[in-house]
Parts: structure tokens; sequence; C-alpha cells
């Protein structure tokens, strides 16, 4: 899915501009990506004389709270709005709100994207959907003032991982440095969203490390219902180990198994290039991209484990040696 056909653009421009009150949501368990780019639109849509939330039913997770905007965000989807927007999610299914009745326009980077938008502007190219929202800007009629850039900046950091990943290219660059001139503090942005951990998150990565595994190219740990209380850490996620396991020097694959409260396990994959892993979580009715995906699967750890560690296993080896 390459950039979106002008037609689509100005299909979503003429969309907006005939829009009231507008809600922008995303995806459950939001990540920098998610937040930066659903506070962007919000804001930017603000600044054409529209009325526009941001929802996140369950609250913004506590690193993203310092973004402009961050204090206005709601909770559930408000009366009267006339559009939906879409950021950064790639199936209705994983959509934060629930009763998602109005017109959508979809606005993503995931290939497993499934253009579930009455218009789909969707650029799997694109390192962000932050970058993408950066790139259509323009043709969509929506303003960039310093706290819509500081908002894309924060979803272009996170979702490179600071400008690490494969889909960092010259472009991402310029894009970065045009949200700089406009005044978005890059430093400060990549310190809260990036190099800050609460000590019980780290706590928490304690456990799951004790437990590290690797193995024919594979590096793997679990983190369990009762790490997350020894540690008293708050969240239900990985606390972003992941992105730790996936710099193991010579791992391709990264994967990490997360208990759930309600008796699912939320696994994550990353891995190095020549390997997709949207492939494979997709094989559990995840999604994501190439080099990092997830799914939320049904079943206790244990069992989810090993199912996945064989799928893992044996699209390792269908791939041959590296
Ligand atoms: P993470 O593993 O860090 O939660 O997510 C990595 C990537 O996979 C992100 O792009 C995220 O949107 C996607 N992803 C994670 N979990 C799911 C899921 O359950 N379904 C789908 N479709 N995508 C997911
Ligand atoms: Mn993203």
């Amino acid at each position: 899915m390459a950039a979106p056909a002008k037609a689509e653009v100005g299909k979503a421009r003429r969309r907006l501009a005939a829009a009231h009150h507008a809600a922008v949501v995303s995806h459950e368990r939001p990540d920098g990506d998610a937040v930066g780019s659903a506070l962007a639109t919000a804001l930017s849509l603000r600044l054409t004389g529209k009325q526009a939330e941001a929802v996140f039913p369950d609250g913004l997770p506590a690193r993203y709270r310092f973004l402009p905007g961050a204090a206005t965000v709601r909770r559930d989807l408000p009366a009267g709005i006339d559009l939906i927007i879409t950021v950064d999610c790639s199936t209705l299914d994983r959509l934060g709100p629930a009763g998602v009745a109005v017109p959508v326009v979809n606005i993503d980077h995931h290939p497993t994207n499934t253009l579930f938008g009455q218009i789909n502007l969707v650029d799997a190219q694109a390192s962000a959907t932050a970058e993408l929202l950066y790139n259509l800007a323009p043709g969509l009629g929506l303003p960039i003032d310093v706290d819509v850039a500081t908002n894309l900046l924060a979803g272009i950091v996170t979702d490179t991982i600071g400008f690490r990943t494969a889909s960092t290219t010259p472009r991402v660059l310029q894009a970065a440095a045009d949200l700089m001139t406009r005044g978005a503090a890059l430093s400060d942005v990549y310190e809260r969203t990036l190099n800050q951990h609460s000590l019980s998150a780290l706590r928490y990565w304690s456990h799951g490390l004790g437990r590290l595994e690797c193995e024919g190219g594979l590096v793997w740990c679990s983190l369990t219902l009762e790490d997350r209380r020894a540690a008293q850490y708050g969240g239900n996620d990985d606390a972003d180990l992941i992105n730790l396991l996936g710099t193991v020097d010579g791992a391709r694959v990264a994967l990490i198994l997360v208990e759930q409260a309600d008796g699912r396990t939320k696994v994550s994959w990353r891995c190095r290039e020549g390997f997709n892993v949207a492939r494979l979580a997709e094989q559990f009715g995840g999604g994501g991209h190439d080099l990092a995906a997830g799914a939320m699967i049904s079943g206790e750890r244990a069992q989810v484990e090993l199912t996945v560690l064989s799928a893992t296993r044996a699209t390792l080896e269908a791939v041959g040696p590296a």
C-alpha cells in the first residue's frame, strides 16, 4: 500500500471540511503513535474551527500525559459527533471505543489494515501514522502549529524507536527536522517517551529477564500477573521490554508473552530484516508490521507459549539460515 491517491485525499479533505464535530480514536492499549496521531489530528481540526476530541476509553498511559492536548482527552464518544477519524488502527475490532456508527475516515500505516473506513488513507511505507499525517496535512487542510508538531514528532519518535528502525528514511528525518523548526522539542519528546522508565517497570523487566531464553535465533521470555504484582507495575503490557529483547546479539526474532487478567495472553514479536512477524501474528488473529507485530490470544500463558514458539520456530526454519 503506497501513498494514498490524490482523489482519496481530496475526498477526505471534503469530508473533514463538512464535519462539525469529530472524534479521533485509535487502538486499545495506545502507543506513542496512536496518542500523538490522535492528539495532533484533534488539535489541528480545532485550529480550523471545528469541534474535535481525541477519545481513549482508558485515558492515556502516564508517559504520554505531557503531550499538548492530553488534558482534553475524553473517555467516551461525545454525543452529536458527525465524523469519526481512526488513526493508527488496523482493524475495527481493535478500536478503543465501542459503538462506532458514523462515517469513518481511516488513517493508518499498518500493512494489515482492513480498509474498514468509508475513506481510507493507508500508507504501509510510512514509518508512523504521525509521519503519514504530516505528509497528508497540506492536502487535508490540517494546519501544524507547535502543539500539533509536538504530537506528530512524538508519534514518529516512538514508532521508529528514536529513528532506529529500517523504516527511518531521509524523508522521515526531513519531516522531523521540519517539525522541530515549527517548535517541537525533539530532546524533550525523546527523553519523555523513550528514555524514562519507572522503577517498577524496571523491576517488572527483571522478573521477565530472569526467565530469558535464547535458542536457534529466537529469544523470548514471559511476564506473569504475579510479576506485575511483585513489581507493583500498574500497566497490563510488557513495559516495552520487547524492544530490549530485540537488541540481543544474534537473535533474529524476539517474542514476549504477557499474561492478562482476563485469561488471555498478549504476544509481541520483533525481528530483524529478512523475516516477517506480521504474517505470524495474523495466524493468531493479530497483525502489525513486517518487523514488529502482536496478537491477543485466548488461552493461558503456558499453553500459548508452546503454540506460539512452535509456530515461530517453524517459520524460522522455513525461511532458512540468516
Ligand atoms: P506491540 O506488540 O508492541 O503491542 O505492537 C507491535 C505492532 O503490532 C503495532 O503496530 C501494533 O499496532 C500491532 N499489534 C499489536 N497487537 C495487535 C493485535 O492484537 N492485533 C493487530 N491487528 N495488531 C496488533
Ligand atoms: Mn504506528
